[in-house]
């Protein structure tokens, strides 16, 4: 993890926020590469669960919301992680179910541990000037209910009937206890949540059905299978709102946690709150006149921990011609920039030619123009950000338009016509991709 982090910082990745403030804690800024790799991630997302689907709409709802909301969702009541604090020297608190069962001890400092206490995850702001009891608010602790409160609206106008979904990415936010791991676990995160509404008979199958979707998003965009397992909750782990629960977790440097929550929640949500609000929250069949109220499969991931998962799996280094090389093996779907246009030497109208054929390339893919340095450390530098194609101009481009076209992971050099590369390369861009094999 802390190659991950230093990468993350030489390269522009991801910062401490507030760094000149001494830092704060577990809150972290996306750099220029940060910010396009998990836009990438987060529309991989949207084109694998919209895009190439008939049964999904989209939703972006706001992150404030009516206090009501939380009331009927549980979250006010039941929204509780278990909180233990130190009594020793230490003072340090602690998530009960992180420890081992029966741990009354401190990690750190051996102390005495107190007795547990429910400490409520959501962050509680105020609406208006004056901060009483009748202005609170919450900061959203998961995109979800925005979906439910929405379910009318969307039935509307959506044409859709169960089963079908509906998609949303937004942030999230919670006063989590004990925070870790870099960007794993962060006050405010995006989630990338599904709320797909079914027939209650089909509940377990579709539930199955997004498991095995799921998984495979993630194999597909280039995470090695058996860094990936699907672990059911015990009875005990449940959220108060799901009857069945499954976690896809990565094997992460500090073990395997979980990437993405895959629960069935029944009717548990619409019947709240159409408890709450009076209103009814139910499929008609407009055919048969017949009720329901649909059940809920919701596939629940974190782009940012997806984003990390991303980094840490295709991270590898490797000896090229005596020298360390750092690479990130990313998906080219994935990748922030898909190609690099370098000049061989900074003469000789080659930096002008590169320009140009940059400046073609870039309106149909990604691309970035360098010539600072030499061309080893330029490579470097792309190896570094997980650029997967690297074109080259030399002197025999100024004869015959050609360039060479270098492969992140083989180092295999091929002669392509410049006038050919932005279609060779958008062809590649969509053709199934496996993960090169780590050195
Ligand atoms: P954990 O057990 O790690 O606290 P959770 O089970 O509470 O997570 P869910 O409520 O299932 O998490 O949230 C769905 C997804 O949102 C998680 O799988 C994760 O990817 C992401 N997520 C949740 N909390 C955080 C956080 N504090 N920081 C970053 N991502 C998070």
């Amino acid at each position: 993890m802390d190659k991950i982090v230093a990468l993350c910082k030489r390269r522009g990745f991801i910062f401490q926020s507030s760094e000149i403030y001494g830092g704060m804690a577990s809150v972290y800024d996306y750099g220029h590469y940060g910010v396009l790799l998990k836009s990438n991630v987060k529309a991989e997302w949207w084109r694998s669960v919209l895009q190439e689907r008939d049964d999904m709409v989209a939703l972006d709802a706001a992150i404030l919301m009516h206090p009501r909301t939380w009331e009927a969702s549980g979250h006010l009541e039941g929204f509780t992680d278990p909180l233990v604090q130190c009594l020793g020297e230490c003072k340090k608190r602690w998530r009960e179910d992180h420890l081992p069962p029966g741990q009354r001890t401190c990690p750190e400092c051996g102390g005495e541990l107190a007795e547990a206490r429910q400490f409520n995850l959501m962050f509680e702001t105020h609406v208006g000037p004056v901060a009483d009891e009748g202005s609170v608010v919450y900061l959203r602790p998961e995109t979800a209910q925005g979906v439910f409160v929405n379910f009318k609206n969307v039935l509307q106008f959506a044409r859709k009937r169960p089963p079908f979904g509906i998609a949303q990415v937004g942030k999230a936010f919670r006063n989590e206890i004990t925070t870790q791991s870099f960007i794993f676990r962060t006050y405010e995160f995006e989630q990338m949540e599904i709320e797909f509404f079914v027939p209650p008979a089909e509940a377990d199958t579709w539930h199955q059905r997004w498991m095995e979707d799921r998984m495979g998003w993630y194999t597909d965009l280039g995470i090695r299978a058996d860094h990936l397992q699907l672990r059911p909750h015990g009875v005990d782990e449940l959220s108060h709102y799901s009857s069945a629960t499954s976690d896809i977790e990565y094997l992460f440097p500090m073990g395997w946690s979980e990437l993405e929550g895959i629960a069935n929640r029944g009717d548990f949500d619409l019947t709240q709150h159409a408890k709450y609000s009076g209103e009814k929250m139910e499929f008609v069949d407009p055919g048969t006149g017949d009720r329901c109220v649909p059940h809920v499969i919701e596939p629940s991931a974190g782009a940012d921990r997806a984003t990390l998962a991303f980094m840490v799996d295709s991270y590898d280094e490797e000896e090229v011609e005596g020298r360390e090389r750092v690479v990130l093996r990313l998906h080219p779907r994935l990748a922030p920039v898909k190609a690099a246009v370098l000049p061989l030497v900074n003469k000789d109208g080659q930096p002008e030619k590169a320009r140009a054929i940059y400046e073609e390339l870039r309106r149909r893919i990604p691309a970035e123009f360098d010539t600072g340095g030499s061309i080893g450390k330029r490579y470097r530098r792309q190896d570094e950000i997980g650029t997967p194609w690297g074109v080259t101009v030399d002197h025999q481009t100024m004869e015959d338009d050609t360039v060479t076209l270098r492969d992140r992971d083989s180092l295999e050099q091929t002669r392509i016509a410049a006038g050919d590369l932005a279609a060779e390369l958008e062809e590649r861009l969509h053709q199934p991709w496996s993960s090169p094999k780590l050195a």
